[in-house]
């Protein structure tokens, strides 16, 4: 039966967080990921770290980047413009 084979998106992916784990930093808001002194994009870490043949999970930092943080103060300026105005 063709659908035994269909993806199932409910199924739980085993995987292992360890005190090794490697530890990245991400953007919480692009997810971009800092490496070795500037932000990289998480698809291009991910080929270069191969993470996916990893068993163990990478262990993630929140951070933001230096261009979101400027967007948003940018856009927090302007609100608080527009409601003095
Ligand atoms: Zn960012």
């Amino acid at each position: 039966m063709p659908g035994e084979r269909a993806h199932n998106r409910t199924r739980v992916i085993p995987f292992q967080l360890r005190q090794r784990s490697p530890r990245l930093v991400a953007c919480s808001v692009c997810l971009r990921v800092w490496e070795e002194g500037a932000w990289i994009e998480a698809g291009e870490v991910i080929c270069r770290l191969r993470t996916f043949e990893h068993d163990d999970v990478v262990r993630l930092g929140s951070s933001l980047c230096d261009r979101c943080e400027m967007e948003l103060r940018l856009r927090r300026r302007s609100e608080s413009d527009a409601l003095a105005a």
